[in-house]
Formats: structure tokens, sequence, C-alpha cells
């Protein structure tokens, strides 16, 4: 187990950003810069034993700098959309920015992906940590009462990350936070050959602009049923209107079993597979929702070594609360109290078919 740190680039104000590759006894790592909390690099290897990428990423701060696709972010303090950018708080109600259209996206124009955090590391015999802690001040964003954030990234032999969520806060604030990290498993430059299954019944309707009108759908006859291992490819040629206006997936699902009041309890949320590689990625949750998103605005995304992504470059697996839960009181809620903890999990377990 180890960790090393380096400088990775420096903002335009001088600050520093540095990364801190976790490696593990297996020589397979991860690593992460301060800035936004980025998951920039996943070496681990495909069924030859070949070490190789498996996160979309640039090489560069400033490429980072210069795109909008959250590649690797932690995004919050809500992750997804809140309609309008509306903040309905008791009687009065909050404008937060509008940086999706008319809505509210990833926490705004400033949000949590696009700050320095402040690290902190640990190394012990069978996993390495670093922790990555943010004070998101009162009306940061315009977001109500200051939040203290922490994320801990934890790295093990099993190749599994694990993902923990921590906030506290002295006044009501919605809180969603999750990671933006875009996976390939392959060797491809697109992600339509991974056959992937969520571990959901139902997901969320939502208009043209990814807001949910409310009501949640079975996944049953349609091609939103991904309950058993179904390739990209497969699901993105379908006719199926809500696909087809997002430009491939980019819908929210309802992971089955989740509980309120089981805390800390992680079910399963997605199976993933690439035939190329034989490489398998398993998703791990606490939280009730999961954001399968193919990459559908990528495309000019700035990437590793002049590269530029294509659409459909990767996929991610945003975990989080529900899109626009502050207006769903019938969602799992989002809104942490003062004396409160948001206490969240997510775990990536990398692995190759047996
Ligand atoms: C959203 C997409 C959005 C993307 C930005 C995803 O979480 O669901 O609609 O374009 O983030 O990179």
């Amino acid at each position: 187990m180890d960790i090393i740190r380096k400088v990775f680039g420096y903002l335009p104000d001088g600050r520093a950003v540095d990364s801190f590759c976790l490696i593990n006894d297996n020589r397979h790592s991860v690593t992460v810069l301060t800035l936004g909390g980025i998951i920039q690099s996943v070496q681990v290897p495909d069924c030859d034993g070949d070490l190789g990428e498996v996160i979309l990423g640039c090489d560069c701060l400033s490429d980072y700098l210069s795109q909008h696709a959250y590649l690797g972010a932690i995004v919050g303090r809500y992750a997804n959309r809140i309609a309008g950018g509306n903040l309905p708080i008791g009687r009065r109600s909050v404008q937060l920015d509008c940086n999706d259209g008319l809505h509210h996206l990833h926490g705004g124009k400033n949000g949590f992906s696009h700050r320095l955090w402040q690290p902190a590391f640990d190394v012990t015999e069978n996993s390495v940590h670093l922790v990555l802690s943010l004070f998101s001040p009162d009306g940061d964003q315009h977001y109500p009462g200051t939040l203290q954030v922490k994320v801990t990234y934890q790295w093990n032999n099993d190749d599994e990350l694990k993902l923990s969520y921590q906030a506290v806060t002295d006044q009501l604030t919605p809180v969603n936070l999750t990671n933006h990290s875009y996976f390939n498993l392959g060797h491809d430059n697109h992600c339509l050959n991974h056959q992937v299954q969520l571990f959901s019944d139902t997901w969320l309707p939502a208009d043209k602009q990814g807001i949910p009108q409310g009501k949640m759908a079975e996944v049953c006859g349609t091609p939103m049923d991904l309950r058993q291992m179904t390739s990209i490819k497969e699901g993105l040629e379908s006719l199926f209107g809500p696909i087809q206006k997002a430009g491939g997936f980019d819908h929210n699902w309802l992971i089955r079993g989740y509980d309120p009041q089981k805390k800390n309890h992680l079910l399963p949320v997605a199976d993933v597979s690439e035939s190329g590689s034989g490489r398998i990625l398993q998703v791990y949750s606490t939280l009730p929702g999961v954001q399968f998103y193919t990459g559908n605005f990528l495309e000019g995304v700035s990437g590793r070594q002049g590269y530029n992504y294509p659409k459909h470059g990767g996929f991610c697996l945003e975990t989080q609360f529900y899109p626009d839960s502050p207006h769903h009181p019938e969602f799992p809620s989002c809104w942490l109290k003062p004396g409160q903890i948001y206490d969240h999990k997510t775990c990536y377990r990398f692995g190759v078919k047996a």
C-alpha cells in the first residue's frame, strides 16, 4: 500500500492542485486530484493481466478547467437538477443559479466540482485512504447554511474503491453528493459494447430537460428494463422516446430495496461487463437512485494526450437522491438539518470475468 503526492498544476490564481496516487499491493492504482475531488485515473488489469485505464480523464489541469463534462468530479451541493433553480424552504424560496438552461445543475457554476479541497491521508496494512474536506459557506451558490463536507476515498487489495460522503450543516439545506466518473472498461473509444445490469424495477420519467414529472414508472416491457445484462448499444438503438430525446441514456433509476430507515445499508446498484477486455465493474451504494448517463454530450471534450472524446466515449453511474427532490416531498428526503450527519457510501469493485 502506498500513496504518492505530486503537484498536478496551478490554478490561474496560483494555488497548487495536487494529485494523490493510491496504490495497492498489486500496483493497481486510483489517482485523485484536490481540484473537485476528481478521480483522474483508475488503472486495473484486463483478463490478460495488462494494467489499463478505465476512467475518462485529462493529463493536464488546463484541460479540466476548460471542460464542462464534470469528468471524474465530486458534484454538489446538489447533484443533478433542481427545476427553475428554485429551492423551496418552508414558506420562502431561494433562487439558485440556472446553469443548465432554465434549471440548476450539479450545484451551480462554481459547485463542489470546481473547488480546491483540503487533503489528508493514511496508509494501513490493507487499504489506503485519502480524505478531502471542503468548507462551503452560508450562501455558497445561494444555498442556505454552512456545510462542512468530507469525502473519503479508500482503495484496497481487492480493487475496491469506496467513497464515503459526510456532511454537517448549521441550517436546513439540501445535500446530494455524487461522483461523476465516466467509465470505459474496454479498449474501444466508445462504451457501446459494454453490458449493463441495473438492480432496479422502476425509473423516473423526466421532461426533455431532465426534470422528473413526479411519477415513477415500471421498467417492465420497455428499453429501460436493464434487470438483465443488456448491451448499451441495444438500448441506444431503441426507438423509445425518452432515450431518443436524451440522445442516449440520461435517466434516473430507483434502487431496489432502498429503505431510508436502514442507514449505511449498501445495496447492489449495477453490474457492468466488457467482453473485449474481460473487465467487470460492480457498484453498491446506500443512496436511493442512480443516474445512468451514456456520455451523450461528451463529443469534443478534452481527453488524454491531446485526444478528444467522442459522444458515448464512457458512461456514468451517478448514485444519488432523485433529481429535483426539493420539489417532491414524496421522494426520499435530501434535506439535512443541523445536528444530523449526511452519511452515504458508494463502492466500485473492479475485476475480470471468472
Ligand atoms: C446529467 C447530464 C449532463 C451531464 C453533464 C449528467 O449527470 O444527467 O444531463 O449533461 O451530467 O456532464
